[in-house]
Order: C-alpha cells, then structure tokens, then sequence
C-alpha cells in the first residue's frame, strides 16, 4: 500500500533542504518527551511560516513569467509542504508519543490546507499559463502540464465562490479521512481463549508468546501477527469464526456516519467541479479514464477467474465435509484454514513448515543483498535518532554517489499504523536532495520472538520493498511533480507487484531462506509450495474483484441512493462463492474507502502489466543484471517524466496485453 494515495484532491507535492534527522535533532536521544514535542512543533511551525510566506510572494510577484521567476520558486514552495505534511503523517501513523500523533493530525491538516490553497491560487494559475513552454525541455513541460492539469482538477477556473468551497470541502475531507483511518487503526479487538488446547493447529513459537495470563485467558488480538496465523492454522472452527468477525467490527459502529460523510463530501466535490461523480473525478487522470472501463475491467478479471474459483471453492467444501459431514457451504473464516489443508493433503504441502526459514532478520538481509546484486547499488547502515528504537536506516549508494536514505519500522507496536504500507519524508530532487523513503510494516520480530515470517509477509516485504526502489530509483528528477513514484496511480503498483514474483524462485529462496539450525529451504518443499500456489488462486482473484467492485461501486453513484451494508452484502455474492457472514461490516475498517476512494482495482490493473514485465524476467532471468539494470533505467528511473504507456512500451517493446495474466490464472504449469 502506498501513503501517498491517502490523498485524492490535495496537492500530490514531495519535499527538499533538511533531513528528518536534523529537523527532530538530538532530543529523540534525550528520551525526553517534552524536548520531542518542542521540537516536532517547532520545526512544523517554523516549515508552515515559511511555505505561506513563499506562497505570499509568488502569489504577488508581477515581473515576466519565467522557469526561474514562477516554476523554481514554487517547486521550492512544494518541497516545503511536502516535507512538512510527510514529516506530520508520519508521526500520525507511526510516532509512540500520543502528543505528538494528535499533532501529527494537526499539522497534516495545516499543510494540506496550504496545498489546496495554491492549488486554488487564480495568480499563480495565471503565471504559470503565461511561460512560454515551447522552449522548454521535456521535463519542465511536463512539470508544467501536470501543474497546470491539477490546478484545473482542483476548480482554479472557477468563480471565487466554487473556489472558496472546493477549499472547505478539502479541508473537511483530510479531516473526516484522519478520522475514519484513525477509527481503523485504533480499534483492535481480542478473543480470549480459556485454554492452550484452543491454540491446537498453530505453529509453536506462536503458541509459545501466548500463554494464559495470570487469569487463565489468552488473548489474541486483530493485529496481523496474532489474526493470520490464527486464521491460517487455528483448528477451532468457532473461535475463528469469533476472531473473524471481531476483525469485520472494527471501525463498527464510530465509522458508520463518518463513512456516509465521505461518501457525501466527494460527491459534493466531483459536482462542484462539473463531473458526474466522484468515481469519474478520480479515474479521469488515470491509465483506465473513467469508470465505465474500471467496472468493465473489474468484470473481465472476474469472468477470467471465475471456474477456477468455483473449482476451489468446492474443493474446500469437499474437505470441510470430511469433518463436518452436513456441511452445504463454506463460510469466509474457514476459507484459509481450509485451503491450508488441502495444500497439505493434496499437495503435500504445509505453510507452516516454511516459517522456519523465515526469520526476520534473515529475510531482510537477503532482500538487501538481492536487489544490491540486481541494480549495482550497496546500502550502508547507519546510525541516526528516530521516531522509535526498533527502526533501522539505510544509505543507498550507487558507486560512489549516495542516492537515498531509506527507514524500515517493521514491527507492529501499541498505536502504529497495522498494515504495511510506503511512506516518505523528502522526495528526490536533483543535486538538492536525495530521497527519503520509510516502510511501515507490521512483521514478527523485534522482540524477543524468532520473528518467524509467513511466506505471504515476505511477499509484502518484497512488495513495499518494490514501491521504495521505485522511489528511489525514481527520485533524481528536477520538480517534485515527476520525482519518485509520481507516475499513474493505476501504474504504481506495477514494480511492487512485480517483484513479489522473486520469492517463488528457487535458486533466489536458497540465498536467504535458512533456519536456525542452518539448513537451507530444500528444493522439495520449494517445488510443493509453488505446485500449491496456484490452489486457491481463483478464489483470491474473485475476493480481490470484490474489493474492486466495493470501491467503485461506493462512488459511482450518489451516496444516498444505496445502502452500503446491502452494496457490500450483494457485492460479496455477485463476485464470489462465499455468503456474506452476519454481523460483520466489512466497508467500516475497509481503509482503502479513504485512500484510494473508488480505484481499489488499480492493483489488478497494475498486477496484469507486472505479469507481462515478469514473463521478460522469466525468459531472460531473474537474476540478470543487465536486464535489471534495463528495468531501472527504462522503468524505474523516469519516475513521473514520462506517461505509463510509454514506459511500458519502453520495456516490452509493445502496449502490455492481458494474456500473461490470463495464462497465469488458468494453466497449471505457468
Ligand atoms: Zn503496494
């Protein structure tokens, strides 16, 4: 996931000038709180008086319109915001200091308001238009078409009134968007089990970190550590089915009006601005353009995945009647507990078993010296004060330039973000700064556990790991506009996705997949876990649609002409096999209604274009320098400079086409 899609309407800017490290100082050494606070403060403030007062004076500057009087100085001004806006959602998400989260929220709103402002400045639209363009190089003129593009999308042409409210109605969305995220993340639920024998099913270490208390309860918690290998291997069919539905409540029921004013706001937004509704608005700048081809798109996958997830679908029936004989339907909370065991007994191949060659720190350490072999770049630990004592850095150097700094806070913790997602603090700029990325993830480890990954945890590593070298990779651009990930939204989930192929190869899982007695993964097991991949697969495909078919659907339409709990109820049934299960209220923690508001199907989109990038890698090898090195250089590098389609032509040498993706899906052997 990506922080930066948090945001639909305000302006996409990334930042310049001083690294993180140097605006909290030395005071996070300290240990001391109030020092931490003061700092945090300070530095916002003294960022957010700067920004206005840059903003002031381009906004009054009357001399001749050029690249270096208009386009310098407001590329600076957005470097200012972006790094004080990252910097804030940052510590929202991620800071252990309750002061400084609440702050964080504070000053987001601030800087996003500062965002939508400028982007609603009729002047500073005005001298922009006025530069002459057909002088300019292929990057500035890109950088001034996506200016002017967003200043256009945000109501600049429109009368003073329309843009007085289009400024309120962002404000109030960044405010409702904090809120309906933040009744996400701090809602976690428990069950609490009266006995070890109720942990039958699961994998050792994790039965060893939840003993009973002092009162004979153990709890296990929504939290990703805790929920998916309960979900995974717990036995007890009720108690999953209780943790399920504590998991389907979160957000339950303080998101219900929140949600409804979300839905509301944009919509009033999309109308203000002349668009039919919100979906048209957000597709509209994207590869798909608008959400006739989304829903045909979400259809099309469907229809491609659909026998083979009625075909897994009865497979799980048949195995679930093997216990319980009167059985006529498989509920959501035994899907993959089920599919577990048919990878067991029909493949021969059990889950858990991999854990053990997936240690944290092993994992890590193998990601790291994979891509640093693929694209000819070392990273260099460092050692500089951070929001949190688990959280390491990285230098990444390329020869003997630095070229990015990256931060990896891996491990979940008491009000932390509980998923996985990129964020940033600078965005590349060239010869002014490198780029700053930080991983927010949710992984085993840290403690005093062996930190032992499910394989699909180090599919989300590789992933996160995929959008950070875009970033980097993509941030040595000259305007913040084009730097980094700044590419088609329904595109930036391509190299990500990509690379979470690399974790099925064999000859790459030997590099770094080794238990503690020092035993490598085995070929054998490697074999059986990719025969069972695809098991399954149809019924992942349908789910992923149906989030699709959510998310769209929420904002096709006007928000009062339907009821989410029957949408979301009906959707589950139209897309896939499974009844939706009572009392639980899957649009209330669905984060993503936030995000990424209409275009959840970006990471199909996304997936079809990584599974024709990956059948290159796979004829050429996925270990061939030169081929990576021709990814970096014709995908990766460009950043935002060039639109998608190009990219991808770049590459394939020809538009991508669904057939890779089709393949994949329905043939065994690919
Ligand atoms: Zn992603």
């Amino acid at each position: 996931m990506l922080s930066k899609m948090r945001i639909v309407i305000i302006f996409t800017v990334f930042c310049i000038l001083l690294p993180v490290s140097l605006i909290v100082g030395n005071d996070l050494n300290q240990n001391n709180a109030d020092n931490v606070v003061a700092a945090f403060k300070k530095s916002s403030e003294e960022d957010l008086f700067k920004a206005q007062e840059m903003f002031k004076k381009l906004e009054e500057y009357e001399g001749p319109k050029t690249v270096e009087s208009v386009l310098v100085p407001l590329n600076e001004l957005l470097v200012v915001i972006d790094r004080g806006e990252n910097l804030a959602h940052l510590y929202q998400m991620a800071h252990p200091n309750a002061e400084i989260r609440s702050l964080g929220e504070e000053y987001e709103q601030e800087f996003s308001k500062l965002g939508t402002k400028i982007q609603l400045s009729r002047p500073i639209y005005d001298a922009i238009s006025a530069i002459d363009t057909t002088i300019l190089d292929y990057k500035t003129k890109r950088f001034v078409a996506k200016l002017l593009k967003d200043f256009r999308r945000s109501g600049v042409d429109k009368s003073p009134e329309v843009r007085q409210k289009v400024q309120e109605l962002e404000e109030e969305l960044i405010k409702i968007g904090q809120e309906f995220s933040k009744n996400i993340r701090e809602d976690v639920r428990y069950i609490e089990l009266n006995s070890v024998t109720e942990l039958d099913g699961l994998p050792e270490d994790y039965i060893k970190v939840h003993q009973p208390d002092p009162n004979g309860k153990i709890k296990i918690s929504t939290d990703y550590p805790d929920y998916i290998p309960f979900m995974n291997y717990a036995k007890s069919d009720e108690r999953r089915y209780e943790l399920y539905q504590k998991n389907r409540n979160r957000g339950n029921p303080q998101n219900q009006e929140v949600l409804q004013k979300l839905l509301e706001k944009r919509y009033e937004f999309a109308k203000l601005l002349d668009y039919e509704n919100y979906a048209v608005y957000v597709t509209e700048d994207k590869m798909i353009k608008n959400p006739v081809a989304a829903d045909e798109f979400i259809k099309k996958v469907a229809q491609v995945a659909k026998d083979r997830a009625r075909k897994d679908y009865q497979v799980l029936l048949k195995r679930l009647k093997m216990d319980e004989p009167d059985a006529s339907k498989v509920g959501l909370w035994q899907s993959y507990y089920l599919s577990n065991l048919v990878k067991q007994e029909s493949f021969e191949f059990d889950s858990k078993v991999l854990r053990q060659y997936f240690p944290y720190e092993k994992v890590k350490k193998g990601l790291l010296a994979l891509t640093s072999q693929m694209y000819g770049v070392t990273y260099n630990k460092v050692n500089i004060p951070v929001w949190h004592s688990s959280v390491d850095v990285y230098e990444v150097w390329d020869g003997e330039e630095l070229i990015g700094r990256f931060y990896l806070d891996m491990h979940p913790r008491e009000n932390k973000y509980k998923h996985a997602m990129l964020t940033y603090m600078k965005t590349g700029i060239s010869e002014k700064q490198i780029p700053e990325a930080i991983l927010l993830c949710n992984f085993p480890g840290g403690d005093e556990s062996p930190g032992l990954m499910e394989h699909g945890q180090v599919g989300t590593f590789f992933h996160e790991f995929g959008h950070l070298l875009h970033f980097i990779f993509g941030g040595d651009q000259p305007w913040i506009k084009i730097s980094g990930i700044s590419t088609e939204w329904d595109f930036v989930e391509t190299p990500s996705t990509l690379f979470e192929e690399w974790i099925w190869d064999a000859d790459i899982l030997k590099t770094f997949a080794v238990n503690e007695n020092g035993e490598t993964i085995p070929d054998e097991l490697i074999g059986k876990m990719n025969r069972a991949r695809k098991f399954g697969l149809g019924l992942d495909v349908v789910q992923q649609m149906y989030y699709s078919a959510v998310s769209l659907n929420f904002y096709n339409r006007e928000p009062h002409s339907f009821d989410q709990l029957d949408m979301v109820k009906s959707l589950q049934t139209e897309y896939t096999p499974f009844e939706y299960v009572d009392d639980t209220y899957l649009h209330l923690s669905f984060g993503h209604l936030y995000g990424y508001s209409a275009i959840y199907y970006t990471y199909k989109w996304s997936e079809v274009i990584a599974k024709d990038f990956f059948s290159v890698f796979k004829q050429k090898g996925l270990m061939n320098p030169s081929l990576a090195q021709e990814y970096r250089k014709l995908v990766l590098e460009p950043g935002g400079s060039k639109n998608a389609n190009i990219l991808v032509r770049d590459f394939l040498g020809r538009d991508f086409s669904f057939t890779a993706f089709a393949n994949w899906l329905n043939k065994d052997d690919i």
